[in-house]
């Protein structure tokens, strides 16, 4: 018998481009951040840099809220913390439903004991903030209403201000998904009057999948410390978990130490690029994208007007079949898009351009492969039309610019 131990293969992972709807390609930096050394959760190096987290977090959210914090979990679990929080037995909530994020607001509330009323718009479609406006008059004394900024799951771009507006006019909280905007588009939280927002670590923040950052105002802390139930999850219990994050330190549970490093080199990447010219990089690259496909006849399948910037989700068109081409995107060009979920699955393709992933040799790289598989399968696309549509987004916007 030989006490030597079996040869176990080490982990051997390809280098993807990732045009999904998430994770997007984390920044060197910050997987450099991931590697420095491992300190303990209440070690004072380690609280320094919690603090700058909650810092930057506030800046990222524009907003002066004191309560800004990383939920450990991914954006689900930002999403159960937002609403498990603030929701107690018995409370009405209204939740827009036009997509599978909405969906999962509506499943969670019933979870934590409240009384969903949906209100619905078809996948693609922005929610109608009159039709929030009439539930609001039908239910006396609504808790909350919660949306999805950016809904992943069809391209769609919820404007959050109006219903806002409707929030504080019938004192009801807002609770808002901003897990794939945040990053990527302006989420203004004081400006627009956003009561809590929760997003997530791997889309337009480009830092690896396990962190949701989180902040929540005045009116919402004030529901929270009047609460007359324990919160229904003991790993999300916000007054614990705010008790670890603010001044006190008690210990909760062990925070995803290097994860946070992760999210603080994310965030001031953000920073250091500026919210602005992030936002119209975002916008610039998804603009020569939408032209790409529009040139090989693509055509867009949230409504005009209500597109996520980064994420475009377009009709596979007929004949077409949906996952030999994203087989071949992955398989030939090392590209990953994302495919439709639920009644879209099969049907669209979701294209995304999320934080370090949204570059100009990334739109030309997924249109040329794309062109390349619909060819393959027979559709014709003349060639090179693709790329001359993007390239002609870029000079016109270097026009502009010199
Ligand atoms: C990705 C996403 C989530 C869920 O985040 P996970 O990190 O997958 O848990 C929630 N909401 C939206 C809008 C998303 O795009």
């Amino acid at each position: 018998m030989t006490t030597a131990g079996e040869p176990v293969p080490g982990l051997d992972l390809p280098q993807r481009t990732l045009l999904g709807p998430g994770p997007s390609n984390v920044h060197p930096r910050v997987l450099r951040a991931l590697s420095l050394p491992c300190v303990g959760h209440l070690d004072p190096a380690f609280l320094e840099v919690m603090n700058g987290t909650a810092a930057l977090l506030r800046r990222v959210f524009e907003t002066r809220n004191r309560l800004a914090m990383a939920v450990s979990g991914t954006g689900s679990a930002g999403m159960e913390a937002a609403l498990v929080n603030f929701i107690e037995p018995g409370d009405t909530v209204i939740v827009g439903v036009n997509g599978l994020f909405g969906e999962r607001m509506a499943d969670i509330v019933e979870r934590a004991g409240g009384r969903p009323v949906r209100i619905e718009a078809p996948w693609g479609e922005p929610l109608d903030p009159d039709d929030v406006a009439r539930a609001l008059a039908a239910n006396p004394g609504v808790r909350a209403v919660a949306a999805v900024h950016a809904e992943t799951s069809t391209g769609v771009l919820q404007p959050l201000e109006p219903l806002a507006r409707l929030c504080r006019e019938h004192e009801a909280l807002f609770i808002v998904d901003a897990v794939t905007s945040l990053g990527g588009t302006e989420v203004k939280v004081d400006e627009w009057g956003l009561d809590v927002v929760y997003s997530g670590a791997q889309k337009c923040l480009s830092c690896p999948p396990g962190l949701a950052p989180l902040t929540a105002g005045d009116r919402a802390v004030e529901v929270l410390l009047g609460r007359k139930t324990k919160v229904r999850s003991w790993y999300l219990d916000l007054p614990m978990v705010i008790s670890y994050w603010g001044a006190e330190r008690f210990y909760h549970h062990t925070a995803p130490v290097n994860m946070i490093y992760a999210l603080y080199e994310a965030l001031r990447l953000v920073l250091e690029e500026g919210l602005e010219a992030r936002f119209a990089r975002h916008r610039l690259n998804g603009r020569a994208l939408l032209a790409g496909v529009a040139a090989m006849g693509l055509e867009p399948f949230a409504r005009e007007g209500y597109r996520i910037p980064m994420l475009l989700s377009v009709k596979v068109p007929e004949g077409v079949d949906d996952l030999t081409v994203r087989r071949e995107l992955l398989a030939r060009a090392n590209v990953e898009i994302g495919g439709g979920l639920g009644p879209t699955r099969g049907r669209i393709w979701r294209i995304g351009l999320l934080g370090h992933s949204s570059r100009r040799e990334n739109v030309l790289l997924v249109l040329a492969a794309l062109e390349a598989a619909l060819n393959r399968q027979g559709r014709r696309v003349e060639p090179g039309a693709a790329l001359a549509a993007a390239e002609a987004v870029y000079a016109a916007a270097a026009g502009a610019a010199g």
